[in-house]
């Protein structure tokens, strides 16, 4: 068999092999968390308009919607962020039930769809700031066990092989309690994050980096995470959530 016989061939059988896995396990719409319709899509096409992007104007620092004119938001005026710049994708409200399911609900599904959409809508802002890996916020161990993945690490796994972007989900570990963070204040958070986490990968130089996470709320966490980082000769951290949390 030829080479590009040989190829189609392959394309064949993987798109049949697809065909049938989504019959027997047919895939969850982010948004409506029915099968999705049209069949083989990864949301339904009345779905999509529902997951609304972050327009202009944001802020220049953490990519929050700020007000017209406004260049950074109240949050970014008040503190200094460890990170260069970063970027979400979706107005909080409009994924955030989404977001809940993919963290809590199990659904591992969706991580494909926001990965790939992060990079189709983020891709210029990616190639722009250098990064030659992506660095997903680590879970601690005993909670990636009992939740079965960390959604972190989904999201950068499917937004690298959209963005070609390779990523390093050994390279930080979690070793702080890591409890749930929204009960504690600014400073509570602050002093339960600054040994949260630790390089595991001593041997792995990298300059510039994107850290992933699926929600980026006051930064404390992609501060903390930062810290460490910059700790290690990293010279240039950014990040990209799917959402901006509210609550600032
Ligand atoms: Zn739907
Ligand atoms: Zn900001």
């Amino acid at each position: 068999m030829k080479k590009k016989d040989f190829k189609q061939a392959k394309y064949k059988v993987t798109h049949l092999f697809k065909l049938v896995l989504g019959l027997l396990y047919p895939l969850r719409c982010p948004v409506c968390d029915g099968i999705v319709l049209p069949f083989g899509e990864k949301i339904c096409t009345e779905c999509l308009p529902k997951l609304k992007l972050i327009t202009p104007p944001y802020c220049m620092k953490c990519g929050k919607k700020v007000k017209e004119g406004d260049y950074y938001c109240p949050d970014c005026q008040r503190y200094e962020h460890l990170y260069v710049r970063g970027r979400a994708l979706y107005d909080y409200g409009s994924v955030a039930t989404c977001l809940y399911r993919f963290k809590y609900g199990g659904r591992r599904e969706y991580g494909d769809f926001l990965g790939e959409e992060m990079a189709r809508y983020l891709g210029p802002f990616i190639r722009e700031t250098g990064a030659e890996a992506l660095i997903p916020v680590p879970l601690h161990r005993k909670r990636e066990k009992k939740r079965g993945y960390n959604q972190a690490k989904v999201l950068a796994d499917a937004l690298g092989r959209y963005a070609g972007l390779p990523v390093y989900g050994k390279y930080l570990q979690r070793v702080g309690r890591g409890g749930p963070l929204k009960y504690l204040s600014p400073e509570e958070r602050q002093n339960n994050l600054k040994k949260a986490f630790i390089i595991k990968e001593n041997d792995v130089k990298l300059k510039v980096v994107i850290i992933v996470d699926d929600i980026y709320t006051t930064g404390s966490t992609v501060d903390a995470v930062a810290h460490v980082l910059l700790e290690a000769g990293v010279e240039k951290v950014f990040f990209l959530a799917v959402s901006c949390g509210a609550g600032v």
